[in-house]
Formats: structure tokens, sequence, C-alpha cells
């Protein structure tokens, strides 16, 4: 590493600043689902950044899921245009944060900080990587009032329920039309670079069969011995299928790059009593069953393919089995994605992470999707990753945290990055 540059110092100089605007976003409990108090987390950026010289709109998502008079959707988007025309780069962070959980040994919405580590719910994924940006972005536009361009930071809703009430309406909105680069600071550890996610395909599974006195089920047919063979079928060739299916995605952990296929829930015959109901089930037999499967595939696969997979099982079950009936419904999916390892905010971040932190940036895809799928499949963009400070295993874990020196060091990866795709090149070499 060479010496500190005036931006780097500058963002030291705001340590202070950066544990308080991540423990103030920490401390605003926005709690989804529900989707609790977006609207106040919008009003507090807004607050933040206005006074800098940013445009602040608020948005709401009105009739997206979840979104009612008591649970409005709201999203917040910060633009600060530059001196003269060039490209947008948009740093965009989810707002909400997953439900608490049990095994906390801090306040899940205190901010505590101890040991130069953020505790609380929210703080690795993702509003220290929210902080990280502002603190990046405020030292750059400070120590380059003169950039070319404009940068906006956006707050959005929903991230962890699907992203329907966020980043994806405002794509449909036609928000991305004029952005070229879009970081999204989730927590992937301050010297990697996510290109991107696998690719998911949910769908419940049904069989049917038919009532009957459970004294004399020879008088119906059971649901559930119908999905038991479907499950031992899945046993003898789908699961080893899937587990020598390899992917060149680069995807972390390195079990996550091959196939995979939970089933999520399995339900058949009569529902379960209350808690507190104290007799007996009733003798019958089940005339159906359920099973929810979330199936991530690769970008190696089709979805067409994944679901003929499944259809497949089905269909030899059918095949060996008399008055065997099923159903395969898909209920959400979303399809894989990568940004091209040569796109412009990849190699800038790369370049960035090589001079803050003096080593090679690591490339991975993450198992589970984020935001990035409605940029690029809504938006249109592929010009896109996740790159943020914390680390992933944190996420949605009691005593979850980030580190205040990894904030600082991906808040210089980030305003390098600015340095590199706003400032005019004959500029950069003393920046930099
Ligand atoms: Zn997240």
């Amino acid at each position: 590493m060479t010496s500190q540059t005036a931006l780097q110092r500058r963002i030291d100089g705001k340590r202070d600043d950066l544990i308080a605007l991540t423990q103030d976003l920490v401390r605003i409990p926005t709690l989804n689902p529900p989707g609790e108090n977006y609207r106040e987390i919008c009003e507090f950026l807004r607050e933040r950044l206005a006074p800098r010289g940013f445009t602040c709109d608020l948005i709401r998502a009105h009739g997206t899921p979840g979104d009612s008079e008591k649970y409005p959707r709201w999203n917040i988007v910060a633009r600060h245009e530059g001196a003269r025309a060039g490209d947008c780069v948009h740093f965009n962070s989810h707002t909400d944060v997953v439900e608490v959980g049990a095994g906390w040994t801090v306040d899940p919405f205190g901010g505590e900080l101890k040991d130069g580590k953020i505790f609380g719910r929210g703080t690795c994924d993702m509003k220290g990587g929210l902080a990280a940006s502002i603190i990046a972005v405020e030292a750059f536009i400070e120590e380059h009032p003169d950039f070319a361009g404009s940068i906006e930071i956006s707050g959005t809703a929903d991230e962890e329920t699907g992203g329907y009430g966020g980043v994806a309406y405002l794509a449909e909105q036609g928000h991305y039309k004029n952005v070229q680069h879009v970081i999204i600071p989730e927590p992937l550890q301050k010297d990697r670079i996510c290109l991107g996610h696998r690719g998911v395909w949910w769908a419940e599974i049904e069989t049917h069969g038919e009532i009957a006195h459970g004294s004399m089920p020879f008088l119906g047919d059971c649901a559930v011995r119908h999905m038991g063979a479907v499950m031992h079928e899945m046993e003898e060739s789908l699961f080893p299928a899937l587990a020598l299916k390899k992917t060149a995605m680069p995807v972390v952990p390195v079990g996550a790059r091959s196939s995979t296929m939970n089933i999520n829930s399995l339900h058949g015959g009569q529902t379960e009593p209350e808690p507190d109901f104290t007799g007996l089930p009733s003798a019958c037999v089940p005339d159906h069953a359920k099973m929810i499967i979330d199936r991530r595939y690769l970008m190696e696969e089709s979805k067409a393919e994944v679901e003929s997979e499944v259809r497949a099982v089905l269909e030899k079950v059918a095949s060996e089995r008399e008055n065997f009936r099923y159903d395969l419904n898909e209920i959400w999916s979303v399809e894989p994605t990568m940004a091209p390892k040569d796109s412009a905010v990849v190699t800038s971040v790369a370049k960035a992470i090589g001079d803050i932190l003096g080593k090679e940036a690591e490339y991975v895809v993450s198992p589970g999707t984020y935001d990035q799928k409605h940029i690029d499949r809504i938006g249109k963009l592929k010009n896109c990753i996740a790159y943020g400070p914390g680390l992933l295993e944190l996420a949605h874990k009691p005593d979850e945290y980030v580190g205040v020196d990894d904030m600082l060091d991906s808040a210089k990866v980030m305003a390098l990055v600015l340095v590199d795709l706003l400032l005019p090149k004959d500029l950069q070499s003393t920046a930099r």
C-alpha cells in the first residue's frame, strides 16, 4: 500500500460520523415483514442528504405486495449532480431488516459499539454498507466538487421479501434508464466483488387421493403415500443428478457450485390442530398432500430444463403407481444473473481493491438472490455488482455486527471507484 491520498485521509477523518450514522440507521427498526418504519428511515436519509446538495425523492410503491396504509412501501432516491455531463453511478441499499430471532446478547436495535464493531439487526445486512456508501460519496464530493456526471444513493424497501416494493418498482418506473453503474453494498466482504447470483425456481407439487374411513384405507387412496413415492424417486434419481451438475460461476460457499434443491415444506392430511386443542384426530385417509420445493439453478441451466427434471420424476412415479395424480405449479422464479467480468464497474472496483487493500479482488457469486435481479431483468442494466463491508455469514444471525475498519476500507474503495468513473482522466493520477 502506498501513502494515503487526501480522499482516503478525509474518509478516515469521518470515522466518528460513520459510526454515528450506522448506529442511527440501526436504531430505526425497519423490520420486514411486515415492513415497519420505511417512511421514517427515508425521512432520516433525506435529512442527512438534502442539506449536502442531494435532490431527494421519496417514492411509495403503491399496490406492491405488502403495501398498505399501515405499512406503506417507501423508498428514497437521492441524486447529486456533478459540474458537467457524465455517467451516473448509483449506490443501492435495502433499508429493511429481517426478524430479530432468539439468542441475542445485546440490544438488537441498540447499535452498541464494542471492540471496533457495531452490533444490531441490520448492521451487516446492510445498514453498514449503506452508511459506508454515504460516507464514500460525501467525501468524494467534498474532495472533488468538480466531478462529471451524477451520483445517486437509494434506500429501498422489501429486499428481504423479493424487492417488489423496492428496486423492482423503481426499475419498472424506468429509474435505471439513466444510470450507467450500480453498486449494491451488500455484505460480501471488502475484498470481494459479487458478480451476481444463482437462479431460483420455487414450485408446489400436489398429489391427490381419495378420502375414506381410516379403518378401511383400501376404500380410499392415500395422497401422502403417493407423495412418499415422489420423495423416494427424488432421492433415487433427482438429488444425485443435481449434485453432479457443476457451474463455472464462482459461487461461495463452494457447496453451492452445483445445482441444489431444498424441500421447503411438506403437508398432508389433516391440518395441525391449534396448540390448545386436546382432542384426537379423526380417522381419515388424506386426499391431498403438498410439497414446496426451492430449486436453485445455474447459468448453465434453463428454467425449462429445471422444471422438466421435476416433471420427469412425477411422470416416472405416475408410470409405476396406480391412480397417481399430481399438479406441478411454479410459485416464483428468478433467472440467474452475472455481470461480465470486463464490465466497467467490475474492473473499476477490482482496481480500487488493489489500490486500497493491496491485494487482488476475489470474484464471487451469491448462492441466493438479491436486488441485482431487478436491475438486470427489469432495468436492463448488466453493469451492476454487489460490493460492501461485512461478512455474509453474520447476516440474519443473532449478535450480527459490522466492523468499523471494514466499513472505512470499503468506503475508500467506493470513493476511489467514483474517482475512476467520474473524474477526468488527467486529474486521476493525483487523486488516486
Ligand atoms: Zn441484504
